[in-house]
């Protein structure tokens, strides 16, 4: 048998906790061969971040790269060390030692293939294997360089393992217990969810809901690989993410509310209403490989039209150095800019069967006097654009109306 374990960066915070999850490791390899994934220590990554960002404005990706994969690689080396001392064999490996090749896209790279050659025979030679998560290298063996799969990746490097090795488990360990009606840390009486559906988790990543990276819950979808989100600290059950079953129809059609602070919007005023002019301003944040949300055109007046959209903050400065000369170029009349924004959603595969989920969630969003700026909707989710300030009290009386204390 084989099983991916992950353990995410409060897991492996300290020393002690290193020492700690390593117990559990070498426990479950009496009975399984393991793989373990493992974040950076604690806040690494933010501090790296930071001390990039102090030398220069925009650092340069690649260096980036290289830098923020240490963090892991650090902690795989910490983690291999408290196994051997505990007479577990152990070795810990790079994301490019463990033979995952990427895309040559720093700072966001998706997983082109892995070769599990290396990665088996440390198995058979009786270790547990721990990966620096992450990260990964690009394809070109003599110009081969460092990527990382983008913030909260570790999770991605599990579940394609996972996959890779076709793992009989797959398993997620956190800071808590499982995947909640929202974030636990926001709604005190949010209730651990016991199955979700890859669809709607893949929603509530996408939204915000860090506690799986997006792209994870989509290669689990993509190949089948059930997984287990569960807490690293506690043994109790944890959310079992994977295929949609029938008889969930039952339950509360909304099942979740996620939220997302990080949302940069840009507001293109008065450009022409003219075909293939949005075509040509996308155009330009598409090959920076920057995600677009919440476009919003509105109705034209004099012939122009003002088109807003929605970026993460992390890709503000990019996708501002994209779409400025495209901006130019159409003549509009301005390019303006608020970071004053977030994004709340109400995510349930049984809203798409049920009329009627906007409006009640508008009413709610009014009655606490919050102002919907603009409205995105996919078949199983609503997203509304309001102010950052208010957002948490967006979330708690949005779980309140839904009555998803009661799940
Ligand atoms: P890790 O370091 O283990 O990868 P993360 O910080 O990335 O952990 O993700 C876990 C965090 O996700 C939790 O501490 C919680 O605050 C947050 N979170 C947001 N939405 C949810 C949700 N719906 N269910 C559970 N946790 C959530
Ligand atoms: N250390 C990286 C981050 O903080 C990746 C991860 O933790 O999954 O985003
Ligand atoms: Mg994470």
């Amino acid at each position: 048998m084989i099983v991916v374990q992950k353990y995410g960066g409060s897991s492996v915070g300290s020393t002690e906790k290193i020492a700690a999850v390593a117990k559990r490791i070498a426990g479950r390899a009496k009975e399984a061969q393991v793989v373990v994934v493992v974040s950076a220590m604690g806040d690494t990554t933010d501090e790296m971040i930071s001390m990039a960002k102090a030398l220069c404005a925009v650092p340069d990706e690649r260096e980036m790269d290289k830098l923020l994969s240490t963090g892991e690689q650090a902690s795989s080396a910490l983690m291999a060390m408290a196994l051997q001392e505990l007479g577990q064999k152990a070795v810990s490996l790079t994301g490019g030692q463990a033979g995952i090749i990427t895309e040559r896209i720093q700072g966001r790279a998706r997983i082109l293939k892995i070769d599990g050659k290396r990665l088996k025979d440390e198995l058979n030679k009786g270790n547990v294997v721990v990966v620096a998560g992450f990260q990964g290298i690009t394809e070109n063996a003599s110009w081969a360089d460092i990527t990382t799969l983008g913030r909260g990746g570790s999770d991605t490097t599990a579940v394609a393992l996972a996959a890779a090795l076709n793992a009989d488990k797959c398993e997620i360990y956190t800071d808590v217990d499982g995947v909640f009606t929202a974030d636990p840390r926001i709604v005190p009486d949010a209730v651990k969810i016991d199955t979700i559906s890859y669809e709607e988790m893949l929603e509530m990543a996408g939204q915000g809901a860090r506690v799986m990276h997006s792209r994870a819950v989509e290669l689990g979808q993509l190949y089948d690989v059930d997984i287990l989100v569960a807490n690293s600290a506690k043994a109790v059950p944890g959310t079992i993410i994977t295929k949609e079953d029938p008889k969930m129809e039952v339950r509360n059609p909304v099942r979740g509310i996620a939220h997302d602070t990080d949302v940069t919007r840009f507001t293109v005023v008065a450009i022409p209403d003219q075909p293939g002019v949005a075509a040509k301003l996308f155009h330009a944040p598409a090959q920076a490989n920057i995600n677009v949300d919440v476009i919003v055109q509105n109705v034209s007046s004099e012939g122009c039209a003002d088109i807003s959209f929605t970026v993460a903050d992390v890709d503000f400065e990019k996708a501002k150095k994209a779409i400025e000369p495209v901006v130019d170029e159409l003549h509009a009349k301005d390019l303006l800019i608020d970071q004053t924004l977030a994004k709340v959603s109400i995510v349930g595969s049984g809203m798409r069967s049920n009329p009627g989920y906007a409006d009640k969630m508008f009413q709610a969003l009014a009655s606490e006097g919050i102002n919907i700026l603009s409205i995105a909707t996919s078949e199983i989710r609503i997203t509304c654009l309001i102010e950052r300030e208010k957002v948490k009290q967006a979330v708690r009386a949005l779980h309140k109306v839904f009555e998803l204390e009661k799940v």
